[in-house]
């Protein structure tokens, strides 16, 4: 069986030497003669494993001195509720703004109103998502204890090219479609998190990267586990930590490392991203509703705008070997997820299959 062209959101595809590496040291992982999943993570093999994956991301996105990098559980959604818990009393006022620029956003903003007093300060709701929503600073509180936006929208296919000025306020976002990228600076950061399974590796680990000084203002309520102090203390081993995925994210840094690092992969993402979105904008059959200066460089949507022929295009992709197009549940039409892993070559043969389909169907 070959392998597929995976278009999937999440999980998704990894980079093929990735598997390779993990597949040849499955069963006996160096000297220890045993897998990395057999392995205690107490142990000095997995204590260079993961000190390894940190320093590696590190070098990757620049990351200051003064972040803490941590590898959690519970998947980027759990942050919804770790980031209010965490932060709500970091100046005690209780206060969140957040931007609603689509799904993740807005499980956000509910989870977070548990706890907060939350202000959508700006929404693209009107709009059905299809532009990163435009803001007005005005509207910004001084006094809120960090504001918040989803940095890539994976579902609507969106993302920031620049981001909000906040200033004292510190800035949390939810990266988890677009980390590794594109280079970011995290020092304009308070938080950054991701969840792995788009760009980093396999589900169940989800990174953050904390600055020091929001660390130690959890709620009374907050869960020991929660408590970014608690794993930041401990180095992500209060508890055991998701061992085989930290060692597969690591070796994906480790791949792209060797592989000319962020700025190789923005480079590619921009030219793989720019071979699909012209040829919607020429097609005559497929279209993609974004706003052209918001278009995300992961995540491309396209509809033809009849149900039944995007069905049909779904249908006739998965056969030829481009699995996973489907849009989300939520909004249908298509989606190609194009993350790091996906190499141009698939990118040019899936346009080469739409525009079959396309002189066959318009
Ligand atoms: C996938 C995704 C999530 C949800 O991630 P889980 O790990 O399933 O909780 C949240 N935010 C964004 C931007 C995503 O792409």
């Amino acid at each position: 069986m070959d392998r597929v062209y995976n278009f999937s959101a999440g999980p998704s595809m990894l980079p093929l030497p990735v598997l390779e590496k993990a597949q040849s040291e499955l069963v006996c992982y160096g000297s220890s003669g045993m897998s990395v999943m057999e392995m205690s993570h107490r142990s000095t093999m997995y204590e260079e494993i993961i000190a390894k994956a940190e320093a590696d991301l590190r070098k990757l996105m620049n990351i200051p001195e003064n972040y803490k990098v941590l590898f959690l559980q519970g998947g980027a959604s759990m942050q919804f509720a770790q980031v209010p818990l965490n932060l709500l009393s970091a100046y005690k006022t209780g206060k969140a703004d957040y931007i609603n620029s689509g799904n993740f956003a807005n499980l956000a903003i509910k989870e977070a109103k548990r706890y907060a007093d939350v202000k959508e300060v700006a929404s693209s709701k009107d709009v059905t998502y299809t532009q990163i929503p435009d803001w007005d600073e005005k509207e910004f509180r001084e006094d809120a204890d960090y504001f918040y936006i989803c940095g890539n929208n994976t579902i609507y296919g969106t993302r920031y090219t620049k981001l909000p000025e906040t200033g004292k306020v510190p800035l949390v976002a939810d990266l988890s479609s677009c980390i590794l990228s594109q280079e970011y600076d995290v020092s304009k950061f308070g938080i950054i998190f991701a969840g792995a399974q788009k760009n980093v590796g396999p589900a169940g680990v989800t990174i953050v990267i904390i600055r020091d000084d929001l660390l130690g203002h959890s709620l009374d309520i907050c869960p020991v586990m929660l408590d970014y102090q608690t794993m930041a203390e401990k180095g992500s081993m209060y508890n055991t930590p998701p061992t085989y995925g930290i060692y597969m994210a690591g070796l994906t840094f480790d791949y792209l490392l060797a592989n000319g690092g962020v700025p190789a992969m923005y480079e590619k993402n921009v030219y793989k991203a720019k071979l699909l979105y012209d040829y919607l904008d020429e097609s005559k059959l497929f279209s993609n509703p974004v706003r052209h200066c918001d278009r995300s460089l992961m995540n491309v949507t396209f509809v033809t705008g009849d149900a039944d022929k995007d069905s049909a295009f779904c249908k006739a992709a998965t056969a030829a070997g481009f699995v996973n197009l489907k849009g989300h549940r939520s909004v249908g039409g298509m989606r190609a997820s194009i993350y790091n892993a996906m190499p141009v070559e698939g990118i040019e043969k899936l346009i080469a299959f739409m525009k079959d389909f396309e002189a066959k169907n318009a």
